[in-house]
């Protein structure tokens, strides 16, 4: 750990004027949550469960899946975990499953596209978090949403699931929270009917600019359209932030944007409540963090929004950086 940053490590994260900025880590296995709370996360903001379900011969049961997610809180004491149910299918492939390949992965059968056929898998894994949620804060997240029928197919299953445990009388915590993550472009113009369902959302940068630029995110050609810098993007963002707090709900963001040292202004300037991050990044971050004015970073942000190109947003990122130092 780099000794420069090591004292800010503990403290949570806020700016210099003593706005609260949640720092969270995103983490793929169980064994990752101590070191990352070691680092000083505040919280999970993204437990990726795909990597539970890859390279391997069949799916994990719930007794599995039970022990995982309490290993993981063992680990958060009384610090919350957003565990995302699986974000399999597509460009992540699982064997045993027989999905077909597609030419257009990130377009096709993935995510909350598969649970409807693979309803046991998802009922089971539901079920694991549940049981689990009995032992500390756990809130359930749901990947690539789209539209408000899919949340309430999701809220439908979750209730049936729920129904089970409570005949089984297997104990779970019953407020335990519901998300989405907000990656698919549509969500942002039902966002005012997408807060009425569901209790908190976390933007995937990664997905969301992939997206909304319908740009491949890990095509080499297209890197220059491949930016979260561009004002299309920033707009959007601030666009659904505000429309999640003027419901009351609660909104982060969990994609690669927010280690981004350079671009933490614009995230201060939105107003997000967390960022969730390689834990690697999180001691940094709250350095950065206290040196902030959320102020000058909101009228950073709307000036960013103003330009007209990424060019011009990174430009205007360099010369904040340089008046700050
Ligand atoms: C994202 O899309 O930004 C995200 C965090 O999810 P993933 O990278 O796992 O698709
Ligand atoms: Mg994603």
């Amino acid at each position: 750990l780099d000794a420069r940053h090591a004292e800010y490590r503990n403290q949570p994260g806020r700016t210099a004027d003593a706005i609260k900025l949640e720092v969270a880590a995103n983490i793929a296995h169980a064994i990752e949550a101590e070191p990352a709370f070691n680092n000083g996360a505040e919280s999970i903001g993204l437990f990726r469960t795909e990597m539970l379900y890859m390279d391997r011969t069949t799916a994990p049961d719930e007794d599995e899946l039970y022990n995982i997610f309490c290993q993981a809180l063992e680990a958060a004491g009384d610090k919350s975990i957003i565990i995302r149910t699986m974000d399999i299918g597509g460009d992540k492939p699982v064997d045993y499953l027989n999905i077909p390949t597609e030419n257009n992965p990130f377009l096709g059968y993935r995510a909350i596209r598969i649970y409807e056929e693979y309803i046991k898998l998802f009922k089971t894994q539901l079920r694991g978090i549940l049981r689990a949620s009995a032992h500390g804060s756990l809130k359930i997240m749901i990947p690539m949403i789209s539209s408000v029928e899919e949340i309430l197919w999701v809220k439908d299953v979750l209730a049936e699931v729920r129904q089970e445990l409570r005949k089984e009388k297997v104990p779970f915590d019953e407020k335990i929270p519901l998300g989405i993550m907000l990656e698919v472009p549509s969500v942002a113009f039902i966002i005012d009917q997408c807060c009425e369902e569901i209790d908190f959302f976390s933007i995937g940068s990664n997905d969301l600019t992939q997206y909304l630029m319908a740009v491949d995110r890990d095509n080499a050609k297209v890197t220059k359209t491949y930016n979260s810098l561009n004002p299309a993007f920033l707009r959007t963002l601030d666009h659904v932030v505000r429309e999640v707090h003027r419901h009351g709900k609660w909104i982060g963001l969990c994609g690669e944007l927010g280690a981004k040292g350079s671009v933490l202004p614009l995230l201060v300037g939105l107003g997000l409540d967390e960022i969730s991050m390689s834990a690697p990044s999180i001691p940094a971050t709250k350095e950065r963090l206290s040196k902030l004015d959320s102020r000058e970073c909101r009228q950073l942000l709307n000036k960013a929004m103003a330009c007209r190109t990424a060019m011009e947003v990174e430009h205007l990122l360099a010369q904040f950086r340089m008046a700050q130092s």
